[in-house]
């Protein structure tokens, strides 16, 4: 692997409880940081050959300095934030060919009416080609990490490889349709994490119960085992919408907050969406190891209201951001996610503290690497972690004439930036877009297979 040398960049670097932005170099060296300091220089352990030395001599030294050229690639990052990656913590991933389909719909009228029926139309290339939809539009918008919760993921994963974003995958389980299905996607699910690559740390996994709603108490028994057999954490959806309360308590006899600590206390629990949380939920949560994956887009859209995250995050609940499906979510644009997770706290705190921009930015990287259990990895640019970088272009140009004087960066990167801004994308020292230029991935044949698949499914 090339290693990196990220040069005249303005580095997001967080310190104890803050964040700062500071113009730094950066060495990645085998996909990891390796040093952050001003005016880093690539060559300087390289003797200069002197002018009295001999052609012989002159001519080794010309050739380590050629080599050493070839291994580091320099990056120039003048005009541009370097921060980390961002984390996605709540995705569907093949849903880009889902994208608005939602438009006047209520939560479940559109999972029955227009999802539901079309999935089971999905084959095992429609996933594949739709996931790879999802990853160019991730790469090309700074997302750098992935929580998946979806099916067929054999061939998400075969997308996952492709693309090289680092994801967290599953086989969703849910049961209410009947147990033999229920049993059959257990049985997928083990055979994914059994076959997975043990040495290919760019995919971890999670055990994923669909709902609260749709699993039965003995859906959720093996979900539990499966994670303590595997030692994995649980992704589930969790009090989205209003709906959701009563058929939880249909379905196990009790309210759903009390389900979830029967069956997950003592596992780490990523929570997708937790809109409905009422001061008693909050108090539970607190003493469990969950966190939330805010969707605030796709509960927007789907009018779920507002997850409370100011009073989760006042109350000691590590809070995450994610986009949920484009289905809903309407796209995989963190950056937007990020905005809006920060600009709806005001429709409900009036007059009052919450969240800000730099809760924002925690929210969208390093409270996901805590979410998803990467966080010794990802979530920050230190010494030591992978390199899971973007560069954000702020340059004074028309093209980011919203920035502009550019008075406030951190402020900046929250309100006025979008994932249109970001020109570099890098994970694990690996560079999946430079300039704006994805190379890895055929984009044009991906747009063309997935138009195909739309004309047959609708
Ligand atoms: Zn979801």
């Amino acid at each position: 692997m090339q290693d990196l040398l990220i040069k005249n960049g303005k580095v997001l670097i967080y310190q104890d409880e803050d964040m700062i932005i500071e113009e730094k170099d950066i060495l990645v060296q085998n996909g990891k940081i390796a040093k952050i300091e001003k005016d880093i220089e690539p060559y300087e352990n390289i003797m200069m050959p002197e002018k009295n030395s001999t052609p012989k001599l002159k001519e080794m030294s010309i050739q380590i300095q050629k080599n050493i050229k070839d291994e580091i690639k320099i990056i120039d990052a003048t005009n541009h934030i370097i921060m980390p990656g961002l984390i996605n913590t709540h995705a569907h991933i093949p849903m880009s060919i889902f994208r608005e389909t939602t438009e006047g719909c209520k939560l479940y009228e559109w999972l029955q009416d227009k999802i539901w029926p079309i999935e089971a139309k999905l084959n095992e290339e429609d996933i594949y080609w739709a996931s790879m939809l999802s990853y160019v539009e991730m790469i090309a918008t700074g997302t750098t990490c992935v929580n998946d919760h979806y099916f067929m993921t054999e061939s998400i994963r075969k997308a996952t490889k492709d693309a090289g974003v680092r994801t967290v995958l599953t086989r969703v389980l849910m049961d209410t349709d009947g147990k033999d299905a229920g049993k059959q996607r257990i049985n997928e699910f083990q055979e994914l994490y059994e076959t997975r690559e043990k040495d290919n740390d760019l995919i971890t996994y999670t055990v994923s119960p669909h709902s609260l709603y749709t699993c039965s108490d003995d859906c959720l028994q093996e979900a539990v085992k499966l994670a303590k057999l595997y030692e994995l954490p649980v992704h589930v959806h969790f009090l989205e919408s209003i709906d959701e309360i009563q058929d939880i308590q249909k379905q196990h006899g009790k309210p759903a907050i009390e389900v979830l600590k029967q069956y997950f206390e003592g596992i780490h629990t990523i929570l997708a969406h937790g809109v409905k949380l009422m001061n008693k939920e909050v108090e539970t949560l607190k003493a469990m190891d969950c966190g939330i994956a805010h969707n605030p887009v796709s509960n927007l859209r789907l009018g779920c209201k507002i997850a409370n995250t100011t009073k989760y995050l006042q109350n000691g609940i590590n809070v995450a951001i994610g986009t949920d499906g484009q289905g809903s979510g309407s796209n995989l644009d963190m950056f937007e996610a990020m905005r809006i997770a920060c600009l709806i706290q005001g429709g409900i705190h009036e007059n009052e503290e919450r969240i800000n921009a730099k809760d924002g930015i925690k929210m969208a990287t390093i409270n996901g690497a805590k979410l998803l259990g990467l966080d010794d990895k990802i979530g920050s640019i230190e010494i030591g972690k992978d390199a899971d970088i973007i560069l954000v272009n702020i340059e004074e140009k028309l093209d980011n004439i919203t920035m502009l004087p550019n008075l406030n960066l951190i402020a900046n990167l929250v309100y006025n930036t979008t994932g249109k801004n970001v020109d570099t994308t890098i994970v694990k020292g690996n560079i999946l877009m430079e300039n704006r230029k994805i190379k890895h991935i055929d984009v044009g044949k991906v747009i063309e297979k997935c138009k195909e698949i739309v004309n047959r499914l609708y």
